[in-house]
């Protein structure tokens, strides 16, 4: 690029897609600075310390799926650290239940219906119920038809209640009757036309899944890929201003001001890379978001009596009044962590933020109940509570809404680092 054509860019948010951008754009010969309000890279992609272990301190996998993240972290030398979960299933408990998720699926829905761990969940009625949907005509499915109805009309109330409503609340924070077929992907309800069933569009979408699990992690941590990130960016020319929040940010001719701690920065172009509540505040005019939280709880524990993973890696809570919606037993999850923890037990549990508040007498009950073990407050070696803005916002239709403004990650409503990194490998920011 001439220098007559290079820019001057800020990207606000030094999470995945701020850090994406910031190196492309660097790359590109394009004047970069990127602003971040907290003390370190990596957003949602970063790391805590608890007990003294450095553990993710939200995102700790990355989907397998259009293998972009993969070829990400190869080129940023770390191939060598990519690693599967351990092949364990996940359980759904409720208060009064605990069975384990069915191996063969797709969104909970299974696709072997009359299979042995199918049977565990929903016995036998609810089995034969589910593999009636393989018969029954299908009539009069769009995109805006519900998941939640659809799913008990074809599969029946048990494979609908206890199999996919425990994976759609895990994936999208919100019950089955709220979500449309549009919602879960676009082209679905034809599909599901088209194949003759619920279960056919499940066992397709499954096949078309890539061989292996259908998640990674990283040896270290999946904050590894930001970190790295960072480096790269900066060593193509990006500075990377940590403790900078962005406070306003105003149109000024073709460009933009930025505001950041008293200091003013001029540029031609503006890059959010922001939850979208962050965009709302900033660029009014341009977004809205309802502001959505979710908080982590990391428990480090001294527990010999989880050694044997009795929930595999992790669980989908249903029905708890505590909040707790999900936990992850990291240590039976991830095999370099176990090897980390030397002995110690590492559990995630997340909660609506409405329920958090208190995390700790909480957790610690939670974890005992979901886990199915009485875990006493003696056991607990150190608990870290962190709180995030929600992970799935809603797409948006215009990307660049204003001249000079550009919207990537979250703020462009892409959730998940598999969207972030394939949308950035199709990106013609800069160009
Ligand atoms: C608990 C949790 C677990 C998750 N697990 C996974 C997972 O396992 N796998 C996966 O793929 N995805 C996961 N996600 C989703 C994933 O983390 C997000 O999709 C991704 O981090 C979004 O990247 P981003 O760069 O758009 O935003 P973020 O990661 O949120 O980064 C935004 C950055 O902007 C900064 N910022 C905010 N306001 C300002 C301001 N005013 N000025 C300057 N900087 C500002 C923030 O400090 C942050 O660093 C998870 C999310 C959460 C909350």
């Amino acid at each position: 690029m001439s220098v007559a054509e290079a820019r001057r860019w800020v990207i606000v948010g030094a999470g995945p897609a701020g850090l994406l951008a910031a190196r492309r754009l660097a790359r590109a010969g394009h004047d970069v600075t990127v602003l971040e309000s907290e003390d370190r890279v990596g957003g949602r992609v970063s790391r805590i310390d608890v007990d003294g272990l450095e553990l993710d301190a939200g995102a700790e996998s990355f989907a397998t799926r259009g293998g972009h993240v993969a070829t990400l972290v190869r080129e940023l030398g770390l191939g060598e650290r990519i690693v599967a979960p351990e092949p364990r299933p996940a359980w759904v408990v409720t208060p009064d239940d605990a069975y384990p998720l069915p191996r063969t699926g797709w969104l909970g829905i299974p696709t072997a219906s009359l299979a042995r761990d199918v049977r565990r969940a929903i016995g036998w009625r609810g089995a034969l119920r589910a593999a009636g949907d393989r018969l029954a005509p299908v009539r009069d499915v769009g995109p805006q038809t519900s998941l939640g109805e659809l799913a008990r009309d074809r599969l029946g109330d048990a494979a609908a209640d206890r199999l996919v409503a425990p994976v759609v609340q895990g994936i999208y924070s919100r019950p089955l009757d709220d979500i449309t077929l549009a919602d879960v992907a676009p082209g679905l309800a034809e599909e599901i036309r088209a194949k003759g069933g619920l279960v056919r569009a499940a066992t397709a979408r499954r096949a078309a899944a890539p061989a292996g699990a259908a998640v990674q992690g990283l040896v270290g941590g999946i904050a590894t890929l930001t970190d790295a990130l960072a480096a790269d960016a900066r060593a193509a020319g990006a500075r990377i201003l940590t403790e900078s929040p962005v406070g306003a940010v105003e149109r000024r001719g073709t460009g933009w001001r930025v505001w950041s701690e008293g200091t003013q920065h001029d540029v031609d172009d503006l890059v959010l890379a922001v939850p979208r509540p962050i965009v709302a505040a900033l660029v009014p005019d341009v977004a809205w978001a309802e502001d959505r939280q979710v908080a982590l709880v990391t428990l480090v524990l001294d527990a010999p009596e989880l050694d044997g993973a009795p929930r595999g890696t992790g669980v989908l809570a249903a029905g708890f009044e505590s909040g707790a919606k999900a936990l992850t037993h990291a240590t039976a999850k991830w095999r370099w962590l176990a090897d980390a923890a030397e002995g110690r037990q590492v559990v995630r549990l997340s909660y609506g933020i409405d329920t958090a508040r208190d995390a700790r007498p909480h957790a610690l009950a939670d974890a005992s109940a979901l886990l199915g073990v009485t875990l006493r407050e003696s056991q607990l070696r150190d608990i870290a509570r962190v709180q995030w803005h929600d992970s799935a916002p809603a797409a948006v239709a215009d990307r660049d809404p204003v001249p000079g403004l550009h919207l990537v990650g979250s703020a462009a409503g892409l959730s998940g680092l598999a969207a972030i990194v394939a949308d950035d490998a199709r990106s013609t920011l800069g160009a």
